[in-house]
């Protein structure tokens, strides 16, 4: 499977998702299969929320995703680890940021909270809610905010030398996305 059809895949599964029909599963046959091995067609990199759940969004089943979350989808050096981890490793043919509406992360570094190791993590979302802020309406400054940080989150996996390489071999696809509570995902950035 290459980076197109791992997207369209995962595509397919969000409109199941959204409509509430999703694909019957046999956890007890595919938990025998990956006995033998993972060869999962994504890393995602997602949301600690709750409500981001990638294998339900996706309607995909076990041993699909390879999953790297966080409050706010940042990284640090483990994260950043984990997603090498999935491309250079695993040999994923995509990776999605995945980012969310009502983001609490977002929402707190937008309202400067930083208690305990919060603060490391408003700290990395930051220079995204500092160029969204501009005085104007929250809700919609925060959405900005959480769509910028998943094009930095993005740019720096970028840089990331096994990312790099697996890109310019074309053997890895990109792709930037917004959650909305509602259901859908959408491409924010496709490249
Ligand atoms: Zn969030």
């Amino acid at each position: 499977m290459n980076g197109e059809e791992a997207l369209a895949k995962l595509l397919e599964g969000n409109k199941r998702f959204v409509a509430g029909t999703p694909e019957a599963k046999d956890f007890a046959a595919r938990r025998e299969e990956l006995k033998q091995g993972q060869h999962p067609i994504a890393t995602v990199v997602a949301c600690s929320d709750s409500r981001v759940v990638p294998e339900y969004i996706f309607d995909v089943g076990l041993g699909e995703i390879f999953k790297v979350e966080s409050a706010g989808n940042v990284l640090d050096r483990i994260g950043l680890g984990s997603v090498e981890y999935g491309v250079a490793h695993l040999h994923t043919p995509l990776l999605v940021v995945l980012g969310h509406e009502k983001c609490g992360a977002v929402t707190a570094a937008y309202d400067g909270h930083a208690e305990g190791n919060i603060a490391a993590i408003v700290k990395k979302l930051a220079p995204a809610v500092k160029k969204a802020k501009k005085g104007g309406d929250k809700a919609a400054e925060v959405e900005q905010a959480a769509a910028i940080n998943v094009k930095k989150v993005m740019g720096k996996l970028r840089k990331l030398p096994p990312v790099k390489a697996a890109l310019e071999s074309g053997a890895l696809k990109i792709v930037g996305m917004r959650y909305s509570l509602g259901g859908a995902v959408e491409i924010i950035v496709k490249k």
